[in-house]
């Protein structure tokens, strides 16, 4: 009787060590977007994808506060291309094409200031991929521990060449020229950011070389972040996405998050889902 009591003493209190682990250690997330894209028909970006549809997408950024310290996941349009100052630092045809609507409250810095965060205080920036509407503010954050695939840093220096290499194409030379002394951690596969399991770095090579998405716990559940592993829900529903690194590891990547929201429930949350963050975006995670 005795010794049942101790047990079952001993188990609350291990159930309560747990529960104050695991609240201590759930990080709060906040989705935002450097201005928005479009609109153009989705068949542009999906040329699968059977009827025309004119949309509207987030170019998404995530403000990721844990116990131990804040991350920044992708940094945007770089500030040069907002206010109309896009043919400045991209290629007319992307800008003719993607019509950023960016406007200079939009970029990350200013993200954070309205939520009380500065670039100073950004202890990891996570870099999805090299692209210019995700990599574009790298230079925003110097004293920053920048945490990226390896290979996704020798592609964004030197693309493959069906890929161009013009300096103001999809990789944009100017955003991270000044990045060279930078402190990378070149990653060469998954990631535990906190060691927690709480931000895992996932490996979602196929849109680029070395693309990466996270996996967060948050609000009691886990959400998959894919950024470009998935643009959007037409993706989940079969089409490809059309601008690939390699088609083959895209839908590898592409099944890899979806087992996790088929096997462990969780949700996925896309880059550029005009509707998915109508819904969701501009305000913390629930
Ligand atoms: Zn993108």
């Amino acid at each position: 009787m005795k010794s049942r009591r101790i047990a079952s003493a001993l188990i609350g209190l291990l159930c309560a060590v747990g529960a104050s682990v695991t609240s201590a250690a759930e990080p709060k997330v906040y989705w935002t977007t450097s201005g928005f894209f479009g609109p153009f028909n989705i068949q542009g970006l999906i040329p699968t994808y059977p009827t025309a549809r004119d949309i509207t997408i987030p170019v998404s950024m995530w403000i990721l506060d844990h116990p131990k310290g804040l991350v920044v996941f992708d940094t945007g349009n770089n500030v040069a291309v907002g206010d109309g100052g896009c043919k400045t630092h991209w290629a007319a045809g992307n800008c003719d094409f993607l019509k950023p609507s960016q406007k200079r409250e939009d970029v990350i810095d200013m993200q954070l200031k309205k939520l009380g965060y500065s670039v100073d205080k950004v202890k990891a920036v996570v870099h999805s991929h090299s692209h210019l509407d995700h990599i574009g503010n790298i230079e925003m954050f110097p004293n920053a521990i920048h945490l990226i695939q390896k290979k996704e840093l020798y592609q964004g220096w030197w693309p493959e060449k069906f890929q161009g290499r013009a300096l103001n194409g999809s990789f944009v030379q100017a955003d991270i020229d000044g990045t060279r002394d930078f402190n990378f951690v070149e990653l060469e596969g998954d990631y535990d950011i906190f060691g927690d399991g709480s931000m895992m770095i996932l490996s979602t090579p196929g849109h680029t070389l070395g693309h990466q998405s996270m996996k967060v716990k948050t609000a009691g559940k886990t959400i998959v972040i894919t950024q470009d592993a998935v643009w959007m829900k037409e993706n989940l529903e079969g089409y490809a996405a059309g601008l690939n690194y390699s088609v083959q590891d895209y839908f590898k990547s592409l099944n890899r998050l979806k087992a996790m929201r088929d096997l462990e429930g969780a949700e996925i949350l896309m880059a550029h889902d005009g509707d998915q963050y109508k819904d969701k975006g501009g305000r913390w995670i629930k």
